[in-house]
């Protein structure tokens, strides 16, 4: 309970305002419906957690873990309320309280397989095998791709490789598939997620590599922010996503675009976005296609809402995570594209089965699936 204590002002101040800025475009609430699922109703626990009025218990968690760590209720409350969220699902995973299953499935698949979703390693390892660029033992860039990428939506990876390639980018892929360990760390297994960051970076200095390209945005914010948490050590590497990477391409002229008569809007992955600051890289890869109009939604970059996937929503709450996605969809459609793009193969996978779940004829793709396509 400790390491609540520093959130007691925050708490307190929540207690005092009620003002509830937080409700309105949080995604746990504006699917559950209940002020305890908001960062309010949150702040409100921990504050009676403290005072020693509630317990750390199953009724507990199961508000606290119903949510997508997306950040939303930190810029409309301007206290980082989610990371005291953050940090209460660590405390209760902690001290053992019974988590949802749906969420401590996330930890328990990482801790005995290696990724969430419980593949055998290996399998992952002879997929990374067999690109000819794992074979290579010096490059300029190391890639690394994440587990939702190889598990589940390897067609990204070969967007992402023919745009490389046709760029003439010297670069090389691990052939060892670990996870980052953002999956556990944002169910609150920090103990996974630690040794998942030690993993990775052991992984990254026997390749020797100083230059890593990242296109998860879960990855990519765990690398370059949470890493330095966990490890308690300076950033090591310089750690590129592929929104930025790409976008110099654009711009230096290394790719032969053709052109695409389209109207596209953009959904900015919560972890690229609000979490790490890059907003302007993909809309720029997006606006430099010839005959491309782009159009924003109404919640767009900081205040860009959440496609419900996150956090271990997505593993914990598979409905509502869906919905949550359908109502992005919408929001979509209402700015009259045809193509709803997005740089975060999480992000990607929900938001097309949000589509699905309500017949909506929006096309769902990546920056690189849509560029892969045009070069
Ligand atoms: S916006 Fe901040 S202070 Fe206001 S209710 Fe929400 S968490 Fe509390
Ligand atoms: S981080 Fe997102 S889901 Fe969690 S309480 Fe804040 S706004 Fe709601």
């Amino acid at each position: 309970m400790e390491r609540l204590e520093k959130f007691e002002d925050w708490a307190r101040a929540c207690m005092h305002v009620r003002c509830g800025f937080c409700r309105e475009n949080c995604p746990a609430y504006s699917q559950l419906q209940l002020d305890t699922y908001a960062a309010k109703g949150k702040m409100t626990i921990l504050y009676h957690l403290l005072k020693g009025k509630l317990e750390l218990d199953e009724a507990v968690a199961e508000r606290v873990f119903a949510c997508t760590s997306c950040g939303l209720c930190d810029v409309a409350c301007g206290y980082n309320q989610s990371e005291a969220i953050h940090e209460m699902k660590t405390v209760l995973y902690d001290q053992g309280v019974a988590i949802p299953e749906g969420y401590m499935k996330v930890s328990t698949k990482t801790r005995e397989s290696g990724n969430p979703y419980s593949v055998d390693a290996n399998e992952g390892a002879r997929f990374l095998q067999s690109l000819p660029e794992s074979e290579l033992s010096t490059a300029d860039y190391t890639l690394f791709l994440g587990c939702t990428q190889i598990y589940r939506e390897s067609n990204e990876i070969g967007s992402l490789l023919k745009i490389l390639r046709a760029a003439g980018v010297s670069f090389r892929i691990p052939t060892e598939q670990i996870c980052c360990g953002s999956p556990a760390y944002r169910v609150g297994d920090e103990a996974q997620a630690r040794e998942q960051a030690r993993r990775v970076t052991n992984l990254f200095e026997r390749m020797e590599s100083d230059n890593i390209l990242v296109s998860c945005a879960g990855c990519y914010r765990m690398l370059i922010h949470d890493y330095e948490i966990l490890l308690n050590d300076d950033a090591k590497f310089k750690i590129t996503h592929s929104m930025e990477f790409l976008q110099e391409l654009v711009q230096d002229d290394k790719l032969k675009i053709r052109p695409l008569n389209a109207i596209i809007t953009y959904h900015d992955p919560c972890h690229l976005g609000r979490h790490s600051g890059v907003y302007e890289a993909p809309r720029q890869i997006l606006s430099s296609i010839l005959g491309v109009k782009l159009v924003e939604m109404e919640w767009n970059r900081k205040f860009a809402k959440c496609c419900g996937a996150g956090g271990g929503f997505r593993s914990g709450r598979g409905e509502d995570a869906i919905a949550i996605a359908a109502n992005r969809v919408r929001e979509a459609e209402a700015t009259g594209a045809s193509i709803l793009v997005t740089a975060c193969p999480f992000c990607l996978r929900n938001l097309r089965d949000g589509a699905q779940s309500v017949n909506s004829q929006m096309k769902i793709e990546s920056v690189e699936s849509l560029l892969a396509e045009l070069v």
